[in-house]
């Protein structure tokens, strides 16, 4: 019942088969236990996100090593996505989109990033990025998708193509921003999310002077704080995401204080993970050091964690 509403909202769930979790990194991510993202959720919201979840296990988590370190920009998991409906979630569907709301997406994307935050990055911003024939920019995360600078030297766009009346351009650019803020920060979600589990799976299985680490208390301490940081991010997330769904004059507040506190806390998370795996969390073999890599940069685009405290600064001294 829950699955055809899905589908009359517009979410496909096609041929695809909820399977069995290939990844030990998913062990437990879906829905169960204190970290558990679906407190609070509808039937119908609980049916997509398994499904993103399902496709983040499958489809994109035992190739996120591969797609990091030969960059490569996998077409087919892409294909895969948007055949599900995940590639023009919040869309309206006269125009091809899925048509569900901010808080939908933003179940949606965390999940899909707990298997590659590179990639899922690249489903929502791909509508922003323009290739050129400028050269591929290396970088330290990220790398499943090409980066490129686009440059525009004498470029005339005629009047027939502008969206809007003519000055409007840099507020139609602002108010994409405010989604796109809530996008970024549920990716940091997913990168997190994965993150506890495997500190947690690595203070059970690694001994040091003579017992396992999940008997320091000292550890146990970091792992609370991390899995008490990313349950207040998610609240904190899903509550901008209902703002801007309603259009409340406070969204854009709400907006940058999700991008600023969460992709700040969810790298703190990550990184923490990392430093409980001690030397093995340097090791690309381990998966950790890659989501403390592809989240670094989003505490920088989509208006960097600065400009998100003038924008709250300059929200509350402006209100009185
Ligand atoms: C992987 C990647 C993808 C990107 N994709 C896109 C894209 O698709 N579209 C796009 O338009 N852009 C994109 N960007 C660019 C991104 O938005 C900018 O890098 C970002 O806005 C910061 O601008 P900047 O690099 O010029 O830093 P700068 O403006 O040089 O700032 C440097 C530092 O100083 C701080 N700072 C600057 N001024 C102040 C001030 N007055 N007070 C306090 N702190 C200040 C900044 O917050 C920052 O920490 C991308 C960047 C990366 C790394």
């Amino acid at each position: 019942m829950a699955a055809a509403r899905v589908l009359a909202r517009g979410v496909r769930l096609g041929s695809y088969s909820i399977g069995r979790s290939r990844s030990l990194i998913f062990n437990n991510v879906q829905g169960r236990g204190i970290a558990a993202s679906s407190i609070g959720l509808t039937d119908e919201q609980k049916e997509f996100q398994k499904v993103a979840f399902d496709f983040a296990a499958n489809e994109m988590a035992p190739h996120m090593a591969e797609w990091d370190l030969k960059e490569i920009f996998p077409v087919e998991a892409m294909r895969k996505a948007a055949q599900l409906g995940f590639g023009g979630i919040y869309v309206n569907p006269d125009v091809g989109g899925s048509g569900l709301s901010r808080l939908d997406t933003s179940i949606i994307f965390e999940a899909l990033s707990t298997g590659c935050v590179s990639t899922t990055a690249y489903i929502i911003i791909s509508s922003l990025v323009i290739y050129n024939r400028c050269t591929n920019i290396f970088q330290v995360g990220w790398n499943s998708q090409p980066t490129r600078a686009v440059i525009f030297e004498d470029c005339a766009v005629p009047v027939t193509n502008r969206l809007g009346a003519e000055g409007d351009g840099f507020n139609i650019a602002m108010k994409g921003l405010n989604g796109g803020r809530i996008n970024i920060a549920s990716c940091s979600l997913g990168a997190a999310h994965a993150s506890v589990l495997l500190a947690r799976d690595h203070m059970c299985v690694r001994k040091q002077f003579g017992e396992t680490l999940s008997n320091s208390q000292f550890l146990q301490f970091k792992l609370a704080e991390m899995a008490t940081k990313l349950v207040a991010s998610r609240l904190l997330v899903r509550q901008a995401a209902v703002a801007l769904q309603e259009g409340r004059p406070e969204a854009v507040s709400l907006c940058s204080m999700a991008k600023l506190f969460v992709t700040d806390e969810c790298f703190s998370i990550c990184n923490q993970a990392l430093q409980i795996h001690g030397g093995y969390g340097y090791l690309k073999d381990y998966a950790v050091q890659q989501y403390v890599r592809d989240i670094r940069v989003h505490q920088i685009l989509e208006g960097t964690n600065e400009v998100m405290r003038m924008i709250i600064a300059r929200s509350l001294l402006t209100e009185s």
